[in-house]
């Protein structure tokens, strides 16, 4: 049986990772310090008799190399994530996007477990062209200006991942996600589809940075942690960077738009400036559209759903969970200014 180490694995995505490779057969480990994951995430299969649940911290590295000692494979997607908690701790993001990612390629290098590394589409930064493919250039902006260094440490890691690719014939996969969403997502970092329902749900008003012509492409985490799972069978696929997530572009003016229409029409939206949101020294970026040839050649990528799909999936996830949410402090879905 194929043991499975899972970092980050009572995220959003990791939990639904886990319930995939569960339901195909493997014995799954999950890493997670419950900072931005929570342990209700995992609450289809908590009690699973192939799910091992361990409570750390990925920077805990004793306890790394034993957990990656033990596992056949490793999906490494514990990180430090969402535009709010980068800007709001630098160092924190540094610390966890890196050295973690470093420590897992030396305890696996020259051993033939495989390693999946979750990787950004932030990586490609300023860079305009539409659509973005893996050859094409990362275009970063200034280091005074706090967004990049998400960036940046994916951009290392991955540099390191194909170091350890050259040197050691370790087998990698790097998936650069793109905009993934769906259930269990929570806007508090920053995230844009469940910070618009919970909006629309409290009577909006539905805030839209900017003035909303900003293009994004949200893929369902369900057909994006399939796919991780489908590449990693998939030996064509080591030793490459491949875009992962949806191509069916949207502005976000157009999803507000929607999430109005699914919860509640009528409901209004407001714009709302960068600067008064995030601060003066925040850039955003404008157009971030993949190109899946890769992806598409390697596994034969077909998405099963919609982002209407997925926005009346959010939002029922959304309303379950209201009642839980209630006394919680509902100004952290309203601006988040900075200085
Ligand atoms: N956004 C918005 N209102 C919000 C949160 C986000 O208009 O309450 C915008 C944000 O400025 C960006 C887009 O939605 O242009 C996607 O933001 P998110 O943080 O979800 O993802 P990323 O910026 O990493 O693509």
């Amino acid at each position: 049986m194929i043991r499975s180490l899972v970092t980050g694995g009572a995220g959003f995505i990791g939990s639904h990772l886990a319930e995939v490779l569960l339901l195909t057969g493997r014995d799954v480990v999950i890493l997670d310090d419950l900072s931005t994951g929570n342990i209700r995430n995992l609450d289809d299969i908590r009690d699973h008799s192939r799910l091992h649940v361990v409570e750390g911290d990925v920077r805990n590295y004793c306890l790394l190399e034993k957990l990656v000692s033990e596992a056949d494979e490793v999906y490494h997607l514990a990180a430090a994530v969402g535009v709010k908690l980068v800007l709001d701790d630098p160092i924190r993001t540094a610390s966890v996007n890196v050295g973690p990612t470093e420590a897992i390629l030396r305890f696996i290098g020259g051993t033939s477990k495989k390693l999946f590394l979750a990787s950004t589409s932030e990586v490609y930064g300023k860079n305009p062209k539409t659509p973005l493919s893996e050859e094409d250039d990362l275009l970063l902006g200034p280091s005074h200006r706090g967004r990049w260094i998400y960036a940046c440490s994916k951009a290392l890691d991955e540099y390191l991942a194909l170091g350890y690719f050259r040197k050691t014939g370790l087998s990698v996969i790097i998936g650069r996600l793109f905009n993934v969403v769906g259930p269990r997502q929570v806007g508090d970092y920053g995230m844009v589809l469940p910070r618009f329902i919970n909006q629309a749900l409290h009577g909006g008003p539905i805030t839209v940075h900017d003035d909303g012509q900003q293009v994004r492409c949200f893929a369902n985490v369900t057909d994006v942690v399939r796919t991780i799972v489908e590449l990693m069978d998939c030996p064509e696929a080591v030793g490459k960077v491949v875009n992962l997530g949806s191509d069916e572009a949207i502005t976000i003016r157009q999803l507000a738009e929607l999430v109005a229409e699914c919860v509640t029409p009528g409901v209004p939206i407001t714009h709302i400036s960068y600067a008064d949101e995030y601060g003066q020294d925040f850039e955003d970026v404008r157009h971030r559209v993949p190109d899946l040839t890769r992806l598409r050649n390697l596994i034969g990528y077909r998405p099963a759903k919609t982002i209407r799909d997925t926005v009346l999936e959010v939002l029922e996830a959304c309303k379950r969970a209201l009642p839980m949410a209630r006394g919680v402090d509902d100004s952290r879905y309203g601006p988040h200014k900075r200085n």
